[in-house]
């Protein structure tokens, strides 16, 4: 009897459970949909989400673009009392503040920017019960005065945005983000945490455990395919024409083009600038001032595309970035990743590009080699240049290759929005010129570099390869009808395809691996792939988002239409456009053309407040554009 009672109770208990946590889900989707204008969640966000619902804590390893902010700020908005979200930069913080007020969700921040009085008019805010989510400055922790205010609070639970900076492994380590842990430990009742980064390496997480106490945390990576971008490898050695042509092709596009140093972010610059284009440039050697101002005109749609190196990176939150240029090939995958990752974060289409040549491979070896870095270090960073000089020679998809690389296993081997898989390229082989060039390599002991080796080839006949006599080698002349040109840049493709080696130091000298001596026996074939590159022709110039294919032809000028509106709307408000809203919507709306206020209001992404503020001027603007 007393069994069956103790039976009746867990059976009921978990009933009682299950309707519970059916109830908080209907609650989240209502809030989802009256304040974000989503009718679901995404498959990613799902449990996050219930968990921190259900008070547990959270680590979420989520890319780029997944949403995560939507993780956390949806469990505040349905839990009673404060979430307190740490986030490592102003603009960051002012980002997200903004695009939630303008949602109507109360948030607020806390950073060195506030005075004495705005402080005290948030604080008053906050403790009145008037504020869901407080944005904080880790380094606010610092002052005793401060985390006794924060003691205070009704905090309901404490969210580490951009959690991989407290770890020394991460790309953005911030001391002051390792007073977190200490600070939650100090609290009178420990809150439920959440962490959330795009950084997925173990060190990276296990230090997110350690640091903030999150051993027993529920962790949920999802994968890291964005399958809104498409990867290409474009290997030209004209680079500065490609550019020119596709930013000028992408008239109406925001693109981020990456450089590896900072004369080439001014050269790439100032050929945009002559070429009519409105860009701005950002590197180090720019005063803050300076690249303060580039950014918030960049972020404004002042400027069409920055030109960079990878100082200007976090803090980028926009939204609308169309196309990630790579002037030239970064050190590794984990940098290209990231840095080409800040393209298509509101999950419209958008490109990622790299431009690859050879002497890129050398620039990276000797900063490599003549670093500071301990012997094995340099050795793991050797590895990891090499496969990204694979990346740039993988004939197979280039997503499969870079999920692979990153840990993830993948069902699928094409993706059809890769360079290789929508086959930009024909497969050429290369065998007979291979065999000529290590035949002279062998034939001259490997005493020599690339200029050497090309003139034996083609056949010069100049005073030292007379005086030593290697217009005597059977391979001399071999290959006198390729241009010189060409030859180097076959020799730098078997270096970094590795069937040659080249020493490092001032010059370089090439010997041959293993894999040249199978060619040279005949067991193996050298096949290179030739790109079509395309300098895009200027009578196909297509001119928005709207030449993706995202809306429907004719929808082009009516997006470009909206664009403007968004802008100018985004002028008079103080708001970054994209917080207005992001260019998902206004791809919506230009192939939908709502009439109506309800029409309007069923668009993805339009929550209740944006409509009342905004729905009748869009609505306007699209009439207008009728006429
Ligand atoms: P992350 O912080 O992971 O880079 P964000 O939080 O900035 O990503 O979200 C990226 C984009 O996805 C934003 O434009 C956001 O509005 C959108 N988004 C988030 N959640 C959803 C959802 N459930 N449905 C549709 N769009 C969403």
């Amino acid at each position: 009897m007393e069994q069956q009672q103790t039976t009746k109770n867990v059976v009921g208990t978990q009933r009682d459970g299950a309707n519970q946590q059916a109830q908080m889900k209907q609650h989240a989707l209502r809030m989802l949909e009256t304040y974000f204008g989503y009718t679901s969640f995404r498959p990613a966000q799902e449990a996050p989400v219930a968990s921190l619902l259900r008070n547990e804590d959270v680590i979420g390893i989520m890319p780029t673009g997944a949403g995560k902010s939507i993780c956390f700020q949806i469990p505040a908005l349905c839990k009673p009392g404060l979430t307190i979200v740490f986030s490592p930069l102003i603009s960051l913080m002012k980002d997200q503040v903004d695009g939630l007020l303008v949602q109507n969700i109360p948030a607020a921040l806390i950073n060195s920017t506030l005075t004495q009085a705005e402080f005290n008019k948030t604080m008053y805010e906050v403790r009145s019960g008037k504020i869901k989510l407080l944005y904080i400055a880790p380094e606010r922790l610092g002052s005793n005065f401060f985390c006794n205010v924060l003691r205070a609070l009704p905090i309901a639970q404490v969210i580490v945005d951009e959690a991989h900076c407290i770890s020394e492994w991460g790309h953005d380590f911030r001391p002051s983000y390792q007073l977190i842990g200490e600070w939650l430990n100090s609290l009178p009742k420990r809150p439920i945490v959440g962490a959330f980064t795009a950084t997925a390496t173990k060190y990276v997480e296990n230090d997110i455990k350690k640091l903030l106490g999150l051993d027993n945390a529920n962790v949920y990576v999802t994968g890291f395919d964005r399958s809104n971008l498409s990867f290409s490898v474009i290997r030209t050695p004209k680079r500065m024409d490609y550019v020119v042509h596709y930013v000028r092709q992408h008239a109406n596009e925001n693109g981020i083009i990456y450089c590896a140093t900072r004369k080439d972010v001014d050269r790439v610059y100032e050929n945009l600038t002559r070429a009519g284009i409105k860009v701005g440039h950002y590197h180090g050697g720019l005063s803050d001032e300076v690249r303060r101002e580039m950014q918030n005109a960049y972020a404004d749609d002042k400027l069409q595309v920055m030109v960079a190196t990878n100082a200007f990176g976090m803090g980028i939150d926009k939204s609308n970035v169309r196309y990630v240029l790579h002037y030239q090939m970064p050190r590794n995958m984990e940098s290209y990743y990231q840095e080409a990752g800040r393209a298509g974060r509101d999950g419209a289409p958008a490109e990622c590009i790299l431009l690859y040549s050879g002497q890129d491979v050398q620039v990276h070896k000797y900063l490599i080699e003549q670093s500071i870095e301990t012997p094995e270090r340099q050795e793991v960073e050797l590895r990891k240049l090499q496969s990204m000089i694979d990346y740039c020679f993988c004939s197979n998809c280039l997503r499969k290759y870079m999920l692979n690389y990153f840990g993830e296993s993948t069902v699928w081997t094409t993706c059809d929005n890769c360079s290789s898989c929508k086959g930009s390229g024909d497969k050429v082989n290369v065998t007979k010129e291979a065999k000529a060039i290590f035949r002279a390599i062998m034939g001259t002991d490997e005493r020599y570099g690339a200029s050497m080796i090309t003139s034996i080839v083609r056949g010069d006949r100049t005073d030292r390869i007379m005086w030593a006599g290697h217009d005597a080698l059977p391979v001399f002349g071999l290959l006198s009808n390729v241009d010189e040109k060409s030859i180097k840049g076959l020799i730098q493709q078997f270096v970094a395809s590795g069937y040659l080696r080249s020493s490092s130091g001032k010059y370089p000298v090439l010997s041959l691996t293993a894999g040249a001596e199978e060619v040279l026996a005949g067991h193996k074939e050298v096949e290179e792939i030739r790109q079509h590159v395309s300098v895009p022709s200027r009578t196909s110039r297509s001119t928005s988002t709207t030449s993706r294919g995202k809306a429907s032809s004719g929808a082009g000028g009516l997006f470009e239409h909206l664009r403007q509106h968004r802008k100018r709307l985004a002028e008079e408000a103080g708001l970054r456009p994209y917080l207005i809203f992001p260019d998902t919507v206004l791809i919506d709306l230009a192939n939908l053309r709502p009439t109506t206020l309800g029409e309007f209001g069923n668009v993805k992404g339009v929550g209740e407040a944006k409509l009342k503020k905004y729905g009748l001027s869009f609505l306007q603007a699209i009439t207008e554009y009728k006429r």
